[in-house]
């Protein structure tokens, strides 16, 4: 095995370390993707996880693999998404300090949900940057420990436990549809599912708005990309140009990285509220949508994970109804 990645037999100590602190979530057959892709299409219902994604198994087992010292000086990550909710609840949970840091332009509904959660916040400047450069000072100053959302040994194997649970629930799986953005769920659920059954292929889904994992797999190194917005918010973001991890996993280990537009990701929201019953967000969606689009050939028993379910509702509403979606996404 490569030195750089993370490997079945660290997923499985994941598996251990936060079995008590995360849910097994259920799959479920959708026969109306079946017929579409003219397989078995199963959907992993990863939404329904506590905090409302996987975000939980990577959060869980960084914190779990932390030494007491390290615990006693408390986490800090600069997300406001899923993965600065995740980390709030699992600090809580072990009874340690975390601390999010966010800009001025953070929207109230995700500043009252973190501090809910009881996470210390800090409100530093007008951008994602700036509250970066707080984490930094922090972990220089204050001596807080950093726990970045993807590119870490510890949150690769976390939300490596998904492909554990998938390849147990649907053994014959012939290939497993990824949603993609730093790869860290894409790194650690390809090298579970192929620790166990090798011959299973897997795809990263993107969107086609600033996809920076396939940009930098097209040019064989991690590149920057233009942020823009999409309803696939989840999946913004670079990889990070010092990327140690997750790029050479997902080069090395995925079989495939597709991209998908915003009316596609919008039709895969709407599936799975009219047909599936299940409000996801637009990350959690991208599944459902590269079976509608066609973009997926039929090779077997196919599993999407519905990776998240934290969508504003208002915006979801929009989306079910069928409003413009560049509109949705501005
Ligand atoms: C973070 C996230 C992803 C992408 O995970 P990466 O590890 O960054 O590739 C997909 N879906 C949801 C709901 C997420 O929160």
């Amino acid at each position: 095995m490569i030195a750089n990645h993370v490997t079945l037999s660290h997923i499985r100590a994941a598996r251990e370390r936060i079995a008590a602190k995360v849910e097994r979530t259920p799959t479920a057959l959708s026969p109306s993707l079946s017929g579409h892709l003219g397989a078995p299409v199963y959907l992993k219902l990863e939404h329904r996880q506590t905090t409302g994604s996987f975000k939980l198994r990577g959060a869980s087992n960084a914190i779990a693999s932390l030494n007491a010292e390290e615990k006693a000086r408390g986490v800090v990550a600069a997300s406001t998404g899923n993965h600065g909710r995740a980390l709030a609840h699992a600090a809580k949970l072990e009874g340690m300090r975390a601390t999010i840091c966010m800009s001025r332009r953070v929207p109230q509904n995700k500043l009252d949900e973190i501090r809910r959660l009881g996470a210390e916040i800090r409100i530093v400047g007008n951008s994602q940057d700036d509250a970066q450069q707080e984490v930094d000072r922090l972990v220089a100053e204050e001596g807080l420990v950093m726990l970045p959302p993807f590119d870490h040994p510890g949150i690769i194997a976390g939300q490596g436990t998904l492909g554990l649970e998938i390849i147990e629930q649907v053994a014959d799986a012939a290939l497993v549809l990824v949603p993609l953005s730093g790869g860290g769920l894409a790194a650690g659920v390809t090298a579970a599912v192929k620790g166990v059954s090798p011959s299973t292929k897997v795809i990263g889904v993107s969107m086609a708005r600033g996809a920076a994992m396939k940009a930098s797999l097209n040019a064989g190194h991690p590149v920057l990309v233009e942020e823009l917005p999409t309803l696939a918010d989840s999946l913004g973001g670079g990889i990070g140009l010092n990327n140690r991890l997750t790029f050479s996993m997902c080069r090395d280990l995925i079989d495939d990285a597709i991209l998908l537009d915003e009316g596609e990701i919008a039709a895969g929201i709407r599936h799975a509220y009219e047909q599936e019953r299940e409000i996801v967000e637009g990350a959690g969606a991208v599944g459902i949508a590269a079976v509608l689009s066609g973009k997926v050939r039929a090779s077997g028993p196919t599993v999407l994970i519905l990776s998240g379910r934290n969508i504003d509702m208002t915006l979801h509403r929009k989306v079910v109804c069928g409003a413009a979606i560049e509109e949705n996404a501005a």
